[in-house]
């Protein structure tokens, strides 16, 4: 089991670097696979050999020496292993490195010079990944989740682990058919709980039971890079090579016919209308998504913008609402809230720190309602009160997604009005307290405005950037 895992945009000026990534080896990277432990009837008799495994929270580029370090320790522990049958080789996909393309590609490549044409590679990968034709013929097996937002992703590592013991078993590689297909599409647009994406997946499930067919892929892939094989994919294995390529050829036609038809999966528009529409929401919470800022998606999380809009919401202040702002990045802001402590009032330049950002620091003056130490991944946090606003500060970048994110701060998410956190779609726990929600269309390394981006290196024409109705080639390369 190896792999580097991280989807970073190449808008953001963040760069990741070696002390972003969770780095595993040993028992540490197999406890990451519940199955070795657990011995399902599939697994047994299988020697699992964990390698190293190096995954971050999304971000800017990965630095090309942090890239090579990683890579170089991947190669050097599989060519140590001994002889090895198989490897899980387990990816985000939407890996962008400082002066590289196509990072995963390059990595598949690495392994199989390393270990020779033999070995069985099995892929595992984010729906937000990008397959280039160099990926798909790199591996032997490839597969991605099923729904967004990821409610299986242990299922589809595992399958990832079951298909290759399976095909090794049988003794055979299996055939691919790999075909791109030209739509560039934000995350934002392609919630499988709602059409078409819904509908999509469900014939991916459909599809993947057939006899004949080993696993079926779809990759929405990832707008945020800015590489030729940013787009999205669709992969097949199996042993009826005219069937996946059949059944390829028609789930790749149904995505590219249903391009126009994929929509926000919430009401979507900018900050001020957004703030428009919460304050005179029916019922609260109400929360709305800061989405171009997103740091689950590779944003720097210290943007300023939404708050610098909130602050100056006259709605607000007059209707005496509850707001929270989760969250804003800024180190500095937390120590000076721990040094006064509780009670305590601080004046602060908060956020546009990270990196260059659409908006100036905002100068904050508030009073510290609550301080946390040593959150996993946040760091130290503070919560800064200004009038009826909170504002959460962390040390490093963090998401909001759980609803213990903010009871740990002594906030009651349902005792609140509007809640602004940096995030796509709302993540489970949010959405099924929210009362309802809206998407922000804010600028921010993951800006969901992609003509606003101006990628240099896709491969064109590309919908929607290239509108002019175009006839791609979606026939699949086979192998
Ligand atoms: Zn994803």
């Amino acid at each position: 089991m190896c792999g580097i895992a991280i989807e970073a945009s190449a808008f953001s000026p963040h760069r990741s670097a070696l002390e972003d990534f969770m780095v595993r080896r040993g028992a540490e990277l197999s406890a990451r696979y519940p199955w070795i432990a657990e011995g399902p009837a599939w697994s047994r008799g299988v020697e699992w050999v964990p390698l190293l495994h190096a995954r971050a929270l999304p971000g800017g580029p990965v630095l090309a020496e942090v890239y090579a370090a990683l890579k170089a320790e991947i190669l050097e522990r599989a060519g140590a292993a001994g002889h090895l049958d198989g490897v899980l080789l387990d990816l985000h996909g939407a890996m962008s490195v400082v002066g590289k393309h196509d990072a995963e590609a390059d990595l598949a490549e690495a392994l199989r010079a390393e270990l020779g044409e033999r070995v069985m590679v099995s892929a595992s990968m984010d729906l937000h990944g990008n397959v280039s034709r160099r990926l798909a013929e790199a591996v032997d097996l490839i597969t991605c989740y099923r729904t967004a937002p990821h409610v299986d992703t242990e299922e589809t590592r595992e399958r990832a682990a079951r298909n290759l013991v399976t095909q090794l078993r049988r003794g055979a590689k299996p055939h691919k058919a790999w075909v791109s297909v030209p739509v560039l599409l934000a995350g934002e647009r392609t919630s499988t709980r709602v059409d078409p994406a819904k509908g999509l997946y469900a014939r991916v499930a459909e599809i993947a039971d057939l006899d004949g067919v080993l696993d079926a892929a779809l990759f929405i892939g990832y707008a945020w890079g800015d590489e030729p094989r940013c787009r999205a994919a669709v992969v097949l294995t199996g042993d009826d090579a005219e069937l996946i390529r059949a059944e390829a050829s028609r789930l790749a036609c149904a995505v590219f016919a249903a391009r126009e038809a994929f929509g926000f999966a919430a009401w979507a528009g900018s900050i001020e209308a957004c703030l428009e529409r919460a304050v005179a929401a029916p019922s609260r919470p109400y929360f709305i998504s800061d989405s171009g800022d997103n740091p689950t998606a590779g944003g720097a999380g210290d943007v300023t913008y939404s708050l610098a809009r909130l602050f100056e919401a006259p709605e607000l202040a007059r209707r005496a609402l509850r707001v929270v702002y989760a969250s804003i990045v800024d180190a500095d802001a937390v120590r000076a809230s721990t040094a006064v402590g509780v009670g305590g009032k601080v004046q602060v330049e908060l956020g546009a720190k990270l990196a260059p950002s659409p908006e100036a620091p905002l100068w904050v003056e508030g009073v510290v309602t609550g301080l946390y130490r040593g959150d996993p991944v946040g760091g130290d946090v503070a919560v800064l009160t200004a009038g009826r606003i909170e504002v959460i500060v962390t040390s490093r970048r963090k998401p909001y997604h759980l609803v213990a994110d903010f009871t740990d701060l002594g906030i009651d998410p349902m005792a609140r009005d509007i809640i602004i956190v940096k995030i796509g779609y709302l993540e489970p726990e949010l959405h099924a307290i929210a009362a309802d929600w809206c998407l922000a269309l804010t600028p921010g390394g993951v800006d969901q405005d992609l003509a606003r981006l101006g990628h240099r290196h896709l491969d064109r024409p590309l919908f929607p950037l290239d509108e002019g109705g175009f006839e791609p080639d979606l026939t699949p390369k086979l192998w």
